[in-house]
């Protein structure tokens, strides 16, 4: 099975870990405590989408 990617809530850089272990810091803006396991994808679209409509509806 293929690792998990992961992703920074900070800076939302994604990316695949070498091991399985969860690093605590950001490789790339270098946060503490910022980086989770990206969902499958259709969640992360859902997201998106919610996203994308509530900005909309605050532009009415
Ligand atoms: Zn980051």
């Amino acid at each position: 099975m293929a690792l998990p990617k992961l992703y920074c809530t900070s800076c939302n850089y994604q990316f695949v870990p070498k091991t399985e272990k969860v690093p605590n810091r950001c490789p790339y803006c270098d946060r503490l405590g910022t980086v989770e396991k990206v969902m499958q994808m259709q969640d992360l679209l859902d997201d998106v989408g919610r996203e994308t409509i509530e900005k909309e509806e605050r532009n009415r």
